[in-house]
């Protein structure tokens, strides 16, 4: 049998009961809910839905019939112990919030830990995420990043937050509301300097889809002179590695110090920091060679 063939085997089969499926749905674009997502969610029992009412208007649209569930951070507590009788009685459950992948910045995460303490499977039918269309399209670097999802609206947490994220090397995303987005870019503007690459992607998926930037400078330019509307994404490069060197090197090589004294060479000490950190491993032991390597022994 071919992959092809297999794969609609698979499809036919589903759902299985006593499954949870964690379903990602569109971020926009209705053309973007998968063949194999529509299928389960038109087969399954019972489906968990962060808002009944609006997730209702798609599934009534593909013809879905499942009873639904609401499910989301207030209710989650009283709501766990029933989605589980569910999934205990044979029957079969899906997962789906407003918008992309549940579990991402969107409520999932407990239930599908709950259901796993108490034995069931969890198959997620991959979908559409926000994070990763921003990140793809954004042409800042994708081998390596860190996703922040919302940052706390104020506060020292906030702050601290903010300086970690200035000072991390990899490319970082951030969910951010619209009306919030301006602080945001001024926060930026201040902490990484407008020359830093920012890419602010707008209504993904949709009709007006649009990536604004390059650089914190002209996107905070922009959204100054235009009231940010829409659901919008941040994708921010990463802060250069000399940056980093000099604003930790005591840091780094205390860190340094530590891996050789538990046995590690320069070159692996070197290494593990240069993989941890994002910084350039020849830079690394370059700092470590600037003291003598028998003091740290
Ligand atoms: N679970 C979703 C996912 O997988 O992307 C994220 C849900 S979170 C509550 C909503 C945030 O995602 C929005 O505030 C925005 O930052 C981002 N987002 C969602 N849809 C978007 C879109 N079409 N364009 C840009 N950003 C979007």
């Amino acid at each position: 049998m071919g992959f092809i063939e297999k794969d609609i085997l698979r499809q036919r089969q589903e759902p299985a009961p006593g499954v949870l499926y964690v379903v990602g749905t569109p971020i926009g674009n209705l053309g973007d809910l998968s063949p194999r997502a529509k299928s389960l969610l038109k087969k399954v029992s019972a489906i968990a839905c962060e808002d009944t009412r609006h997730s209702g208007q798609m599934l009534k649209q593909i013809g879905a019939q499942a009873t639904l569930f609401s499910f989301h951070e207030h209710n989650t507590a009283s709501r766990l112990p029933q989605l589980l009788e569910i999934l205990k009685a044979g029957q079969s459950l899906a997962l789906i919030s407003d918008a992309g992948l549940p579990g991402i910045s969107d409520p999932g995460e407990k239930l599908v830990s709950a259901v796993r303490d108490n034995g069931h499977d969890v198959i997620c039918i991959p979908g559409p995420c926000a994070a990763t269309t921003a990140l793809v399209s954004s042409g800042l670097p994708c081998d390596r990043f860190c996703f922040e999802g919302f940052l706390p609206s104020k506060g020292k947490t906030r702050k601290k937050l903010l300086e970690i994220i200035a000072n991390e090397p990899r490319t970082t995303v951030i969910y951010e509301a619209p009306h919030r987005l301006l602080k945001l870019l001024q926060e930026l503007n201040e902490l990484c300097g407008k020359n830093r690459p920012l890419k602010v992607a707008r209504e993904l998926t949709k009709i007006h889809e649009q990536q604004i930037g390059p650089t914190v400078g002209e996107a905070l330019k922009y959204f100054s002179e235009k009231k940010p509307i829409g659901e919008c994404t941040i994708v921010l490069g990463g802060a250069p590695a000399e940056l980093n060197i000099q604003l930790s090197s005591s840091k780094l090589l205390a860190e340094m110090k530590e891996l050789i004294k538990a046995g590690a060479s320069a070159n692996e000490a070197a290494r593990t920091l240069a993989r941890k950190t994002g910084e350039r491993k020849r830079a690394l032991y370059a700092l470590l060679h600037a003291i003598d390597l028998k003091d740290v022994n």
